[in-house]
């Protein structure tokens, strides 16, 4: 491949919307034939919004959005933003984000914490049977379920809906005609996931993945003898983006995920993925 012809790929790719870190990129582009999707910004919206409250008894809807809303207002995660949308909250001291889990803080004289149950669990609060039923009900329904809990229990339910973009089921359709095979990949659970994935036409799931646990994923796949292709949006995902064979940022996300990656995708959109790969291959058989 001559340095000339594959710089005039770069060019390309850039009125498509898609920036290329080095025209050797290209190459690796066309030899892949797995590609890992990132769930909550990627293949979603990543802009969620809180559709459901469910308190636990004693407790009241009220008292279970102020103080999980409090938390959730010193994190920047989609889903926090959901829950402490529009919001007048008390303040928060001793704030942790517990990446991947959820989040901690002292709000009046509780400390409070919001996010996935086993998170509740691990800190030693109990999670009533009701409040289980309210995760299952909200998860069935494709919902993401925060668990909100303090003073020794979890408190109750708030879940969180995404929808997918809309151009993704066409980008997965159109990846699997170039041969590939669509995973996707994500911290949340296997019910939401596997809702997600059914609506974008995708087979196979990864779910559960603690974020340190991503690049392991990607790590598995090429030890299997794959040549993967990952695309990310988020914090969590730069390290699985640098392992991966071909890194693809979304142009949306965070500026580590950019970083870590081979190419971004200006738009954010997974349809741009579809393009980077028929240009490469276009570009490499012009050369030869
Ligand atoms: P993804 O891989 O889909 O981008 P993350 O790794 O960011 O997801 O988060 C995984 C899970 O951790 C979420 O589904 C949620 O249960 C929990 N979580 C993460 N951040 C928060 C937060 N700020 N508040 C509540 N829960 C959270
Ligand atoms: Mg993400």
């Amino acid at each position: 491949a001559t340095p000339t012809a594959l710089l005039v790929g770069t060019g390309r790719g850039a009125q498509l919307g898609i920036l290329i870190k080095g025209p050797e990129v290209l190459e690796s582009t066309r030899r892949v034939d797995t590609v890992v999707l990132d769930k909550t910004g990627t293949v979603t919206t990543g802009r969620m919004s809180l559709v459901d409250v469910t308190p636990a008894e004693g407790t009241t809807a009220e008292e279970l959005l102020r103080l999980a809303g409090a938390v959730e207002a010193a994190s920047e995660h989609p889903i926090a933003r959901a829950i402490a949308r529009g919001g007048d909250f008390p303040p928060v001291s001793d704030f942790a984000g517990l990446e991947g889990l959820g989040v901690r803080g002292r709000v009046e004289d509780h400390e409070v914490y919001a996010g996935r149950p086993a998170l509740l669990r691990d800190a030693g609060l109990t999670v009533p049977a009701e409040v289980g039923r309210a995760v299952e009900a909200a998860e069935a329904q494709g919902r993401t379920a925060i668990v909100a809990g303090w003073d020794g229990a979890a408190r109750g339910v708030l879940a969180v809906a995404d929808t997918i973009k809309p151009t993704s089921r066409d980008a997965v359709a159109a990846l699997r005609r170039l041969g590939l095979t669509p995973v996707l990949l994500t911290g949340d659970n296997e019910t939401v996931a596997r809702a997600v994935a059914a609506e974008a036409g995708i087979d196979e799931v990864i779910a559960g993945v603690l974020p340190a646990g991503k690049v392991d994923v990607v790590k598995r796949l090429q030890a299997d003898g794959k040549v993967v292709a990952m695309a990310g949006d988020g914090v969590n995902d730069a390290a699985a983006l640098a392992q991966a064979d071909l890194g693809l940022a979304m142009g949306t996300g965070a500026d580590v995920a950019i970083e870590a990656s081979d190419l971004t995708l200006v738009r954010g959109d997974l349809m741009a993925a579809v393009d980077a790969i028929r240009l490469s291959r276009r570009t490499l058989r012009i050369i030869k």
